[in-house]
């Protein structure tokens, strides 16, 4: 267990606002609906120690299926620094795997959305086609996004295994190829992502 010399205190840990400063994502255990975490196990992204992590408060966003508007999606963690628990004091945002961080499409929409792009449909027809419940607007900027963040994505992937042979001469689609070749046996290879490299799959 590493010894934290430079002990630190979050005054405002109570407080629902503070930023956060790191994501970490986790996935849900089959049959449990609402609180899926198991924090014993898991280390702190922040200063890798175990067994020193609390549940904090709840993250909460839109969800167009549910009924009441709202899903669960998270949780915010507290690193604990009192006591024996020896952690770093700091607090962190734990996301299910299939939760993109500051967007409001999960990963199990965007996957298929993806594959139908592989399958050589274009944007808005495989957005159609899936009667995906967001805007063309909001498609569009994740594709943004996906290029934007696509060197990312693409070295972590690479330690994983190089690149499948691809057809295809966009990066994009080159990259969803790799996604699924890392992960072949995911139903969402973009969740597994999450869950494997820690990192959100949309930056
Ligand atoms: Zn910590």
């Amino acid at each position: 267990m590493p010894s934290k010399k430079a002990r630190r205190t979050i005054s405002s840990s109570g407080s629902n606002g503070d930023v956060p400063s790191a994501f970490s994502f986790c996935a849900r255990r089959p049959g449990v609906e609402r609180t899926a975490f198991s924090l014993k196990q898991s280390p702190c992204p922040h200063c890798g120690c175990i067994g020193s992590l609390n549940r904090h408060s709840r993250a909460l966003g839109n969800d167009l299926q549910a009924a009441d508007g709202e899903t669960f999606r998270g949780q915010r963690v507290y690193c604990s620094n009192r006591g024996q628990r020896g952690g770093c004091g700091r607090t962190f945002a734990l996301f299910l795997a299939d939760i993109l961080p500051r967007h409001t499409l999960t990963a199990s929409l965007v996957w298929p959305w993806l594959v139908k792009l592989l399958a050589g449909l274009s944007l808005k027809a495989a957005a159609e086609k899936l009667r995906l419940p967001f805007t063309l607007e909001t498609v569009y900027r994740v594709r943004r996004r996906l290029r934007h963040g696509l060197d990312q994505l693409r070295s972590r992937l690479c330690r994983e295994q190089p690149p499948p042979a691809s057809a295809h001469a966009d990066p994009l689609l080159q990259t969803v190829e790799h996604l699924r070749a890392v992960f072949p046996d995911s139903e969402c290879p973009p969740a597994a992502f999450q869950l494997r490299f820690q990192r959100p799959f949309l930056g």
